[in-house]
């Protein structure tokens, strides 16, 4: 570590550079560079390792930020790989797509006047460093056991699950309905914010760990839950939120009308040149408007762009300020030419003689007194109404818990929004059924990658307990 205290102020906070625009536009490829290891470095070196370490207890899986930035600075690399995947089973994912903002950079002492360090790019240059000088996962000292786990979604929370299992021993079986691993971070969060060979190297570090994966199976359909409970120790639940919202608007279901998964989800088949299941949601050439104003809103119309879309406009009922959207993201989306109309809400969908979209009926909003959350209600303006012409139109309004009636027979209960009810059970993530377990969107609604990671290592340690390990 540099002796230099006031390094902090010398070195200037940077991000890594971003790819030229026109390439961005066209690629489906992650827009930053990777830090070299002298920016990595430097960057860490502003840590001040003030003491009182603000930034991990911010970060959902406290992770032992200034040690692991100490290491960093130093080139001690593996020590720094080990101890950050003490804490976290995906620190390269946490580095690129954690909102940092307003989690553990948020929360960095420099940050309201000199910048925070940039603790997310150290941490996924750390572990893709790692990985490209040969790490892996040291499990000599791993005393096998008798026991082996049911894993039903490989999304974070499952991955992590069957990370923190198997390195105590136990076998983990991971069943997911689609051909890769990831959950969401392979099928939903495009490849301009994390490129899909991540996954598939995990893949190959969880299966030489010890972990087994059954892709391309959907449980209730080509396996019943009753053989992995007969088969099986105990069973984990990570199967995220899967029902798409939408606003009730006139029209919403006419041609041309898409919601934003199925949009997300056809766009990484044809990245990943998989056959599609459905015919490929395609905007090339159209008008475009998404309707919302979070991270989903903000990935489909930068996919939109990328698809070679005329025209991409975001309209959101909040101002700018009230976005839920990270404001990187709405950064990166702006540069990319994507056009913000704030202030405005939908009336209905616009359509032909044929049904199709011709566009959307819109009034203005202005911010009115706050709601229970504390955000102000946008209230429409009088004689204000009138149409963005669209030839598409993307509702991206959020996820809900979706239905598992292959569930419904197994005493698992659910809270009033269908949330599987885990948390406050005997052992840690216990369902009411004692031997299915459940962590992750499918628990605490739609949320983040880290806080799911967070929760299927928290599930490990539970399960643990209940096989008495
Ligand atoms: P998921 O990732 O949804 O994984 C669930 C898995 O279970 C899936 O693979 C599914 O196929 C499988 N499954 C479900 N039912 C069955 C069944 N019956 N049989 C077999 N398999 C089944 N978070 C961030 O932190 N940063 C971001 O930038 C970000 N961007 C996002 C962008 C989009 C478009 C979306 C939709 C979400 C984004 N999120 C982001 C949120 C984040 O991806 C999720 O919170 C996280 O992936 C939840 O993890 P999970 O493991 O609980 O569920
Ligand atoms: Fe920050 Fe997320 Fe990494 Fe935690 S996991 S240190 S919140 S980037």
């Amino acid at each position: 570590m540099s002796q230099n205290v006031y390094q902090f102020i010398d070195v200037e906070r940077i991000d890594p550079p971003k790819k030229a625009i026109q390439i961005r536009k066209i690629e489906f490829v992650e827009i930053y560079e990777p830090f070299t290891e002298q920016q990595a470095g430097a960057q860490a070196d502003r840590c001040l390792d003030c003491g009182n370490p603000y930034c991990e207890w911010k970060c959902p899986v406290h992770n032992y930020i200034p040690q692991w930035l100490k290491l960093a600075n130093e080139g001690r690399i593996i020590e720094a790989v080990e101890l950050s995947h003490q804490t976290n089973t995906l620190p390269e994912v946490c580095g690129r797509v954690c909102p940092q903002d307003r989690l553990c950079e948020g929360a960095c002492t420099l940050n309201d006047d000199f910048g925070a360090v940039t603790i997310g790019n150290v941490e996924k240059y750390i572990t893709d460093k790692a990985f490209e000088m040969g790490w892996k996962p040291d499990m000599s000292g791993v005393e096998l056991t008798d026991k082996k786990v049911a894993i039903i979604g490989a999304g974070p929370a499952g991955l992590s699950c069957a990370d923190v299992l198997v390195r105590n021993g136990v076998k983990p079986v991971v069943f997911d309905r689609y051909p890769e691993i990831g959950g969401l971070l392979t099928f939903g969060i495009p490849s301009f914010k994390l490129e899909k060979d991540i996954m598939v190297n995990r893949r190959r570090v969880f299966s030489e760990m010890g972990v087994e994966f059954q892709l391309n199976t959907e449980v209730g359909k080509d396996i019943s839950i009753d053989t992995l409970l007969a088969d099986y120790d105990a069973v984990f639940l990570g199967v995220g939120t899967y029902k798409n919202m939408r606003a009730g608007l006139d029209n919403e279901n006419a041609i041309g009308v898409y919601d934003a998964l199925p949009f997300l989800v056809s766009n990484t088949y044809r990245v990943m040149a998989l056959t599609q299941p459905q015919p490929f949601i395609d905007m090339q050439g159209k008008r475009v408007v998404v309707l919302g104003g979070g991270d989903t809103a903000m990935d489909c119309v930068r996919t939109s762009i990328r698809q070679g879309a005329n025209n991409v406009i975001c309209a959101y009922r909040r101002d700018e300020a009230n976005m839920p959207g990270s404001k990187r993201e709405v950064k990166n989306a702006r540069e990319e030419g994507v056009n913000f109309m704030f202030n405005l809400q939908p009336l209905g969908i616009e359509v032909d003689s044929s049904g199709n979209v011709i566009g959307v009926k819109v009034v203005k909003t202005a911010l009115g007194d706050a709601d229970a959350a504390g955000r102000r209600r946008p209230e429409p303006v009088a004689d204000s109404e009138h149409v963005l012409a669209a030839d598409a139109v993307i509702m991206a309004f959020g996820f809900q818990p979706h239905a598992m009636p292959w569930l419904t027979p197994y005493d698992v209960e659910l809270d009033q929004w269908g949330r599987i009810k885990a948390a406050d059970t005997e052992f840690a993530f216990q369902t009411s059924n004692p031997k299915i377990f459940a962590g992750g969107d499918a628990v605490r609604g739609s949320d983040l990658v880290v806080t799911a990671i967070d929760e299927g290592r928290k599930a490990a340690d539970g399960i643990l307990d209940y096989l008495n390990l």
